[in-house]
């Protein structure tokens, strides 16, 4: 332990006489310095897992968990009258992702450190990340969130590409995080940034900037608002520097390593998370070509080397550029995607698996299974669907091709360093193995029966609710009721995981202590949710949302047993506070739009237990723990599929029908409401659900609050429930992204 040294030479004073921030940034340089001292793995075979986003999270306590000196220091802090928890919140958390889709790459390259794998990260450095989520008058604001300070954890590198765009080229140069492995080794994630961008073109306290202005902007905001052409094309300009930057990065590091770029597949394995860094195939090929390979050899090198993750079959997710905007920002690649299209349509007289359509726009994913080497799916459910539906037709020409990866959470973040008191129980009762091999996890089972065991898991979870309660009185103003149930739904907001569902649960329950039936445990509803930007009805159901706290926190009648929150600005830090808190948490979606999920994962590591759909990864968790132990409701996907097939489901017949759905509805734009909301919103609301709702909320609304009520009833009788939660944490094993990975690397990167 170096701490009082490096202390010494910053500032020059003991442990006892800094401030918690000398310590935070002595801490971040003891951590940088003890992880570069790890070796990298090697190997000959190297996987890149390019993703736009990597959703890191604060990294301090991880990163000392991971090298094995959280416990010294944390008692180290302590004999000096410090508190490392303290510490921790003044690390600025990095956000440089969306939801689910960077959670995971941030969860793998925890899981490929921690196997010992030779793979990195590749991504961009946006000085802004995603905005931070601010309510003003019950409705959400977005402003900028910088966490770059003059120290952080990255590291300039001295790595430098020209990268050229139609009419101009900029410099992009490399920074490097180190990425800890839990007890082996470490690895690296690569964030590129452009030499000349400007943070002071963003005007003060909010998101807006000169979209034009390519070379002061391209790295300083995460996908902004693409609701318009110079927003869309920002977006290809982030996507081909971020590609162009890795294939350059790609091929020096082969070169240096001695290898021949004829053989780069036995050097190279590519993961595109998603459609965002596809244009590295065609980047990649332009490059070869342009160090002397002939075109068709270059193909054949990239197709062995590039495997595609699809993550969503919601149509307006699958990205299709129009040819314009790709000659404008990178002519130098149409050539190369024109004759990747005249091969397909070659080879396949059939328009649907083209490249190029007839309107003159590029499909990405298309790039991808013609010319990658495999393409997966990241659950059960959602691959099935890809194979059946939505991606058949390139089913039937590459069925080897397609696979499985059901997603999962690195279990160091999400069991060991956010809920220390369940770690402690857990390894008090089946030893510490679990750390390395979650499978152990089942060995809790053998206590399901213990009502000692059983008592002191409620109260790990007890004291997780007074945490909760404690850091959102402290830092947002909200008082909880630690003796309520803690119902959680913390998701990015969007109308298909319907949270506008969960809302009118509310407001039905509302109706329901209005008429004196009461529930036996008071209840808490929480929220946690942001809406992009442009998404007018997402914004318009976190007004709703924040209108119905306002109303039932000031009604007393209601109030004292039930409560709706809406926390603000939900982030992954917050996520570590809420999770372990959870009694029961909320997987809701429309059957067959969730690809997987991977809160239900993190909730049911923690012991909550699922309320939700046979969706995502719902489907494993529901076939691991048994009926008993989660709460499944709602139509299933093939039903829901038909629906859309016939265009069938009219939400209005449901409303005419059930005068409960009628009265949760119409109260959208009751009196009350309108007393404490915005009338345009509530009423576009209203009408949306009314005239379209096309994720078929009032479809399940019955079946949801039946087996709500029926969770409720059930958690009254406390040790059966503790026992629910006993066995979904034994059963979480599966869903440790330890156990995704080594799967990607024996089924497709093979390192
Ligand atoms: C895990 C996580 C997500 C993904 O949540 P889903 O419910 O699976 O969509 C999103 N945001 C944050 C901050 C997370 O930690």
């Amino acid at each position: 332990m170096n701490l009082e040294k490096i202390l010494k030479e910053r500032c020059n004073k003991s442990i006892r006489n800094c401030t918690d921030q000398e310590l935070y940034y002595a801490l971040l340089e003891m951590t940088k310095h003890m992880a570069q001292e790890k070796v990298s793995s090697k190997g000959k075979r190297k996987l890149y897992y390019i993703s736009a986003e990597f959703l890191i999270g604060k990294l301090l306590s991880n990163n000392l968990i991971n090298l094995g000196i959280y416990d010294d220091v944390k008692q180290l802090l302590e004999e000096n009258g410090k508190n490392l928890s303290e510490i921790e919140e003044l690390e600025p958390e990095p956000s440089l992702g969306n939801g689910g889709l960077g959670r995971l790459a941030a969860c793998f390259l925890d899981s490929i450190a921690t196997l010992g794998l030779n793979g990195d990260g590749v991504g961009l450095n946006y000085h802004y990340g995603l905005f931070r989520q601010v309510f003003q008058d019950h409705l959400q604001c977005e402003t900028p969130n910088p966490w770059m300070e003059k120290e952080s954890w990255l590291t300039k590198t001295d790595r430098t590409y020209p990268i050229s765009f139609g009419g101009f080229t900029l410099t992009t140069r490399m920074y490097d995080i180190d990425v800890t492995g839990y007890g082996s080794r470490t690895t690296k994630l690569h964030l590129f940034d452009v030499e000349s961008v400007d943070e002071s073109i963003v005007k003060d306290d909010s998101i807006d900037f000169d979209k034009e202005d390519i070379a002061k902007n391209l790295t300083l905001f995460l996908y902004p608002d693409d609701s318009d052409d110079k927003g869309r094309l920002l977006r290809i300009y982030q996507q081909y520097f971020m590609v162009s930057s890795g294939a350059r990065l790609i091929l020096d590091e082969v070169e240096e390593r001695g290898g021949n770029l004829h053989d780069l597949s036995d050097y190279a394995a590519i993961q595109i998370n998603d459609t965002h860094p596809t244009m590295v195939i065609p980047e990649l090929i332009r490059l070869l070509m342009e160090r002397g390979i002939l075109m068709d050899e270059a193909i054949e090198i990239v197709s062995k080397t590039c495997a595609y993750t699809n993550h969503t079959i919601l149509a307006e997710a699958l990205e299709t550029w129009p040819m314009h905007y790709l000659d404008q920002v990178v002519p130098q690649l149409m050539p190369i995607i024109r004759e990747l299209d005249n091969r397909v349509r070659k080879k396949y007289r059939d328009p649907s698996v083209y490249i190029i359509d007839e309107e003159n726009r590029v499909h990405m994913a298309h790039i991808d299974i013609h010319y990658g080497y495999s393409v997966n799916g990241v659950a059960y459910l959602h691959t099935e669907i890809l194979k059946n539906t939505e991606l058949n037709h390139f089913y039937r020409l590459y069925p080897e091709k397609f696979n499985n990866k059901t997603n999962g959470i690195t279990f160091r973040r999400w069991l060991l360093h956010c809920n220390h008191g369940l770690a402690s129980l857990i390894e008090d009762l089946i030893g510490a193995g679990f750390k390395k091999d979650a499978m152990e996890l089942e060995k809790l089972e053998a206590f399901a029966e213990d009502a000692g065991v059983l008592e002191r898991l409620l109260e790990v979870k007890k004291n997780c609710k007074l945490e909760l309660k404690d850091y959102l009185e402290q830092t947002q103003g909200i008082c909880l009721n630690e003796n309520s149930v803690f119902d959680i739904q913390i998701k990015r907001l969007h109308e298909y995981k319907r949270q506008q569902m969960n809302a009118l649960y509310v407001i039905q329950k509302y109706f329901e202590i209005k008429e004196g039936k009461l529930p036996v445990t008071p209840i808490t509803v929480l929220f946690g949710a942001k809406a992009a930007p442009a998404y007018v009805i997402a914004k318009d159901i976190i007004h709703l949302i924040l209108c119905l706290q306002q109303l039932i926190d000031n009604d007393p009648e209601v109030s004292p047993y039930l409560k709706v929150v809406m926390v603000e600005n939900y982030n992954v830090t917050l996520a570590e506070k809420l999770i372990p808190a959870a009694d029961i948490h909320e997987q809701i979606s429309l059957a067959s739009k969730e690809a997987s999920g991977t809160s239900n994962m993190k909730f049911m590591l923690n012991g909550a237990v699922a309320l939700g759909t046979m969706d995502g990864a719902n489907v494993e968790i529901a076939d691991l723990v048994g009926k008993d132990n989660i709460y499944i409701f709602g139509e299933s996907s093939d039903t829901v599929i038909e629906h859309y097939a016939k265009a069938d489901y009219r939400s209005r017949d449901f409303y005419e029908k059930d005068p409960d759905i009628k009265r949760a509805v119409d109260f959208i734009i009751s009196d009350e409401l309108l007393e404490i909301g915005q009338k345009e919103n509530l009423e576009r609301l209203y009408h949306e659900l009314l005239n379209k709702d096309w994720f078929m909320t009032l479809l399940d609304f019955k079946s949801y609050v039946q087996e709500k009520e029926k969770a409720f009833r059930e958690y009254e009788d406390r040790e059966s429930w503790a026992k629910k939660m006993l066995i979904n944490i034994s059963k979480a094993g599966f869903f440790s992204s330890d156990r995704t990975i080594a799967q990607y690397n024996d089924e497709v990167w093979k390192l």
